[in-house]
């Protein structure tokens, strides 16, 4: 039997990725995105945590579509400003999703802080939500420091002025399956594939 698995993204990147995922370990399960779906409407993200906007976001696409669902939510978290952006990452310069004000804010406000307090991570929460009340949630990180100029044209938000852990290259110069394999997304993805075998148990019934 196959088991249909909302995972609430227009990103198809997102959608891939996470299907690669799956279909190596859990076989009968069938992710779909939200334009596979019914439209509703989607609401604000209100929480004050990752965790809580992914749980939030999963809650409602299972209450509008009676699938299971996953919702994940992401930012970046920079040390020298207590971490903010954080759950803001998306909307910090005041127009939601415009990357080059968010970025230049960002460097702006930082722009004193030496190298060595430059540290950061971009984090992502990832939600599971069954229609029957079962709630899993988790959250991964990926250090890194921000750096003082943009470099790189792949990925978006802050990956210009980001450079991971261990590397001498923004997360803008790795290639987009590098950075899936090491990112905070990626992370996030493969942990909760372990805990959606547990609870969908799709090969079980
Ligand atoms: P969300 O869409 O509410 O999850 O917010 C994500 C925001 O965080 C994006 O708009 C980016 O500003 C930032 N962000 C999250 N993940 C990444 C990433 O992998 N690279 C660069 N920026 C990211």
């Amino acid at each position: 039997m196959t088991v249909r698995l909302l995972l609430a993204t227009r990103n198809a990147g997102k959608l891939a990725e996470l299907r690669r995922l799956l279909s190596a370990a859990v076989p009968g399960v069938e992710v779909v995105g939200l334009a596979d779906v019914d439209d509703y409407p989607e609401a604000p993200e209100t929480g004050a945590t990752f965790a809580e906007n992914a749980l939030l976001k999963a809650r409602e696409a299972v209450r509008y579509t009676g699938l299971p669902a996953i919702a994940d939510d992401s930012g970046l978290t920079v040390d020298a400003l207590n971490g903010m952006p954080g759950v803001l990452s998306a909307r910090w310069s005041g127009r939601h999703g415009d990357d080059d004000a968010n970025t230049a804010l960002l460097l702006g406000q930082i722009a004193d802080v030496p190298d060595e307090r430059r540290g950061g991570a971009f984090v992502c929460a990832a939600a599971l939500v069954t229609p029957d009340g079962a709630e899993r949630v988790l959250d991964r990180q990926w250090r890194g420091t921000v750096i003082r100029e943009k470099r790189g044209s792949n990925g978006f938000g802050y990956d210009p002025v980001f450079v991971p852990e261990g590397l001498d290259v923004t997360s803008a110069e790795l290639d987009p399956a590098e950075k899936d394999a090491r990112s905070h997304r990626g992370q996030a993805f493969a942990a909760l594939v372990p805990v959606i075998a547990e609870v969908l148990s799709p090969g079980r019934s």
